[in-house]
Parts: structure tokens; sequence; C-alpha cells
């Protein structure tokens, strides 16, 4: 194939600043330009690809449904979808679930329903909604708003109304900002594209409790950190609470665009005929990603190989920011992981690349981690090796 970049930058919008090279194939950990040029993926397609590229299981999944059907519209059940959508409920002990196509898509139905929910309360469609500053939740005019980014919502107004931030692991924040017409609170528990930060649980505890004593939708956005990265099937669990809506995306179809967001059966009850669709939402081709995906963390005792090789992850980076003064912090959860520098990171991440490594930034200090779960000791080791060189190049 005689394509090149520059062919690229004529016809796509300037939506990206992309790499200079074509990525044609992958295969395990790594993936492969046109030149041939082999890379280490520890970026996993922004954490979609957890299962690498050309799982054998997951591969034989999507070809058979190919062969049988893709798509059929959302005015009929399919046995592969409902089949999906039992694993998504029992993985995440909530109750309904919509299928939709996207992250941004979960969010903007997880507001939907909470706004529905607060309507059939109150009467009146005046409910407000309380997110985070430094979160992500997507690029739609309405999961942009709930993004607590400037940057990204001021070309874009007038946005939706009724959105307040409060600030991570500051409780006081997000209560100074609940009143009578809050709605829903929406969290990551690890925020992704904000920097890799985690919630303390003192901090998502004390969100459910004020949650529950107002009746308002506690909203999870697991989009980025659920479906195993963080070491469980869903992060919450290693906080003990449970989400009122579920946003899930990335890793539920691990390379086929497919969002969910799941509710609990007194909150879900809201939804009725009309108030929400998607044409594609959750047609066969992606349910059969979805409920391949299940059978496979499980068959292949995934989760307990992300709690293993994350931990070796983990030891590693932090024998790293003790040797180099300037690294400020590791934090993170499982294979989601950050490497916060005193400087810029894109000279890092820059230098990884060239030698044959894939990583990208959260925030400009910033290096974000998100192997593949399938990734073994060696490629840490290989990661590591090659952090540590463009680390000491930078001194
Ligand atoms: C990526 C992401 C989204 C948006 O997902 P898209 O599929 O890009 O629309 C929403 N929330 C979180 C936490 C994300 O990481």
């Amino acid at each position: 194939m005689s394509v090149n970049y520059n062919e690229g930058e004529n016809v796509f919008l300037k939506a990206y600043g992309r790499y200079e090279t074509l990525i044609e194939r992958g295969e395990g950990v790594y993936l492969y330009d046109t030149n041939g040029k082999k890379y280490l993926d520890f970026f996993a397609g922004i954490g979609v690809n957890s299962l690498g590229y050309q799982h054998p299981k997951y591969t034989k999944a999507l070809t058979q449904q190919l062969n049988q059907l893709t798509h059929v519209s959302n005015y009929f059940y399919t046995p592969i979808s409902i089949e999906a959508a039992k694993k998504v409920v029992k993985a995440t002990h909530l109750s309904k679930v919509f299928f939709c196509n996207s992250g941004a898509e979960a969010t903007e139905g997880a507001l939907k329903l909470a706004r529905k929910y607060y309507y059939l309360k109150n009467g009146v469609a005046d409910s407000e909604i309380i997110s985070l500053n430094h979160s992500f939740h997507g690029r739609s005019t309405g999961s942009v708003k709930l993004t607590g980014n400037e940057n990204y919502q001021k070309p874009f107004g007038p946005l939706i109304e009724g959105v307040q931030y409060g600030n991570i692991n500051d409780l006081e924040s997000v209560k100074r900002l609940v009143n009578d017409k809050t709605a829903a609170i929406i969290v990551e528990p690890v925020q992704g594209e904000g920097g890799v930060n985690p919630c303390t649980k003192e901090f998502l505890v004390g969100l459910r409790q004020i949650c529950d004593e107002k009746d308002i939708c506690l909203i999870l956005d697991e989009v980025q950190c659920g479906m195993g990265r963080t070491g469980t099937i869903m992060t919450y669990f290693q906080y003990d609470i449970m989400p009122d809506i579920l946003c899930l995306a990335k890793g539920i179809g691990a390379g086929v665009p497919v969002g969910a967001f799941v509710a609990s059966e007194k909150v879900g009850a809201a939804m009725q005929p009309g108030d929400h669709g998607s044409t594609y939402g959750g047609n066969p081709f992606v349910c059969a990603a979805v409920s391949s995906v299940f059978d496979i963390l499980e068959e292949e005792h995934l989760i307990e190989h992300v709690q293993e090789v994350s931990q070796y992850l983990i030891e590693k980076l932090d024998s790293l920011a003790n040797q180099y003064d300037i690294i400020k912090e590791r934090r993170g959860l499982g294979l989601m992981q950050g490497l916060e520098l005193k400087v810029p990171v894109k000279p890092v991440i820059n230098e990884l690349f060239e030698d044959g490594v894939i990583v990208v930034s959260a925030g400009a200090n910033v290096i974000r981690m998100l192997p593949p779960f399938i990734v073994e000791k060696e490629h840490i080791d290989e990661f590591i090796k090659k952090l540590e060189k463009s680390l000491k190049n930078l001194k």
C-alpha cells in the first residue's frame, strides 16, 4: 500500500496531533508500522485493547458473529445481546443495561437517566449535576460539559446548564455544591485523562453517603478504569460501594466500538420506551465482543494476572521514582499507572516512541501507562529499561 502520513494530513480534519507513522498491524502486546518497525504498546489504544492484538478466542468469536448476523435494529433482542447484557449485570452487581457505541454516549445516557429519575420524582426538569475538576467524560456537547476542563468546552458554547465542579478527594468541595436540585454526582474512581488520580476511599464512601441521604444518583464513570484494568472487574469493588449508574466503554469491547450505562433496579426503572435510543447501540457484532471479553477474562484468569504484573510494574516504577529526582510521584491502580515528572513529559514520550515504545501523557507532566492485560514481566522489563534510558537523557 503506497499511502503515506502526508496524504492523511490532506484528507483528515486536524482534530488530533498524530505520530508521523502509519500503524498497520498488531500482535500480542506489539504494534507494527508500514515500515515494519515494532512498538511495545503500553497505551493499548487508550486502554481499549485489554486483550492485546489478534487474541485468538476474541477473533474467533467475532468471526463467528460476522458469519451469522452483524446488525439488526434495537426493535429486536438477539441471543448474543442477551448473553452480553447478562454478563454485564453479573459482573457489575447492577440490574439494567443500555448498550451504546462509546464512552461519551455512556455518560450522556447516564446523565439523561439521572435527569429522568429526578424529573419523575420532582415533576420539573430543572436538575443540576455535580462533576469534578480535571475529570473527563467525553467530547459530545453534554459529556464535554460534565468534563471539568474548560479548554475542551470554551469554543463550543452554549453547552448544557446546571453543571458544577468540585475537587477530587475534597468532600467539602462537593458538599458545598449539593442542593435540592442536585440529580447526580459523576466521578471516575480513577481519573484518567486528568492525570491518573485515584479517589481515596474516604472520598468515594463520603459521596455515596451524600447520595444516599439526598436520593441523588451516584454515577461512576469506569470507561477507562473499569473491566479489570485496576485489578478488579469494576474499580468500585475496591471501595466497597455501589453506583446507581455505571458508565463503561473502552475495555468492554476491547477493540470494537461499544459502551454501556448500567443502572440499579430503582434508578433504571425511570427509563421508559421512547426516552432514549441508538441505532447501532449493542448490535450483535459488538455484543459478541462484549460476551467474549468477559469469557476470556475469566477463562484466562486475566484479572489475577493484572494484579500480579501490575505489582511488578509498580515496584519497578517506585524504584525509578526513588532513584530519579526528576520524578515527582507514581500513582494509579493496577495497570492504570501515571508517573508525574517535575518537567513536561513530551520529550520522554517522543524518545520512547523513537525507541519503539508507545505511551502517552495525561496532562503536561504525567506519563500514562495502560498496557494490555496480557503484558508479561519481560515486557515490563523492556519498558522500564527504555523509560530509564530516556529519563537519563532528560537530566
Ligand atoms: C475515554 C473516556 C470517555 C469517553 O469515551 P469515548 O469512547 O472517547 O467517547 C469517557 N469517560 C472516561 C473516563 C474516559 O476515559
